[in-house]
């Protein structure tokens, strides 16, 4: 299911997934039937259930102004960031691309948990000034804790939580980033594990929902740090080799062409689901082999690929790397993306191509 888009900051979509409604019944659960109850008694139980979904919103602001501020920062640094998802393990800023040096690394990483920190000390201050014995002392000691955990957990060294950035970042310094990923995952995937262990104990002992929630969050942690391995290491390997060497050269159709001539004389040696058209007006056109397929068969001699063709939406240059490329076709949901310098077509670059390198790279580090 596609999570539930909510609105923009900055021109950054938050997003709620369907996950975080259990999260979200999770803690007002808790904070209504246990911690309020237990530490400020003598309320309504309907009283108990406002104040303590009002936490729960509030708990997932501070979780999203954490995210938001890797998120800025990333901006600052001018890296993309498509959206902040809100899901039932926290947040996540979708940031687009690898820091361009472990400067950047270590600032966008230490802006969350620093975010997190400021609020904590924040709401301690003002439990301060405020020291008297309600709800609203609850709601912000509640938020005082929640913020202070947030800034803690994140901080741990294991990759990809923002400490394992950190580590990843002062790594990077000494060593190339690959190497670099490749010990901060190691001790993400080790915390991890230390996670699931923690979470067996706990259920041993009969603390069953504690146990299953670090079984769980253990779980995602060891998936996430491989998942963001592989993904530094793909990115690492794809921005080392250009189109140019990768593409397979074309020759456009011409507005005159039919369908026919299409089906003909160019598919059989290209088998591309889509090619190229130069347009009338001399711009670069491009016909899908599925609107073909809407096409009776006895009407290819007589339409003109021109009149399927569409305005190109996606395409590379010759010096663009590869790892440029993967992104825009994943972008556009393509199996192969135009090659074009200045306002010339040169070819293709196939999805497969790029797959068949990584294959490549894969076999040759099992060996
Ligand atoms: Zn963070």
């Amino acid at each position: 299911m596609n999570p539930i888009p909510l609105f923009k900051v900055f021109g950054i979509q938050i997003n709620l997934d369907f996950s975080w409604f259990f999260i979200f019944f999770l803690v007002t659960f808790t904070l209504a039937e246990g911690f309020f109850p237990h530490f400020y008694p003598g309320y309504s139980f309907i009283v108990y259930w406002i104040v303590g979904s009002i936490s729960a919103v509030l708990l997932f602001v501070s979780v999203l102004l954490h995210e938001l501020s890797h998120s800025v920062t990333a901006l600052h640094f001018g890296i993309p960031v498509k959206s902040i998802n809100l899901f039932i393990f926290g947040g996540v800023a979708m940031i687009e691309e690898e820091a361009p040096n472990p400067k950047v690394e270590f600032l966008v990483a230490a802006a969350g948990p620093l975010c997190s920190f400021t609020l904590g000390i924040l709401f301690f201050t003002m439990a301060y000034f405020y020291p008297v014995d309600d709800l609203l002392n609850g709601i912000i000691n509640y938020l005082m804790y929640v913020n202070f955990a947030l800034g803690l957990f994140n901080l741990v060294p294991a990759f990809p939580l923002d400490g394992g950035r950190i580590l990843r970042a002062i790594i990077w310094t000494k060593k190339d980033l690959l190497t670099a990923t490749r010990i901060s995952s190691l001790s993400g995937t080790i915390f991890a594990y230390f996670l699931m262990f923690v979470g067996v104990i706990s259920i041993l002992q009969g603390n069953f929902i504690n146990g299953m929630w670090y079984g769980l969050i253990g779980l995602f942690l060891r998936q996430a740090s491989k998942t963001s391995y592989e993904q530094t290491k793909f990115s690492v390997i794809l921005s080392g080799y250009k189109v140019e060497n990768f593409m397979q050269t074309v020759k456009p159709l011409l507005p005159d062409e039919t369908v026919l001539d299409f089906i003909n004389f160019y598919y059989p040696f290209y088998r591309s689901s889509i090619y190229p058209v130069i347009g009338r007006d001399g711009q670069i056109y491009v016909i899908n082999i599925e609107d073909i397929k809407n096409i009776p068969e006895e009407r290819w001699s007589v339409v003109h690929v021109i009149d399927i063709a569409k305005p190109l939406i996606a395409y590379v240059s010759p010096y663009d790397s590869l790892y440029k490329a993967l992104k825009l076709m994943n972008k556009y949901r393509l199996e192969e993306i135009p090659v074009v310098y200045g306002n010339t077509i040169l070819g293709i670059l196939r999805k497969s191509s790029i797959e068949l390198l990584l294959e490549r790279y894969l076999e040759e580090e099992k060996r």
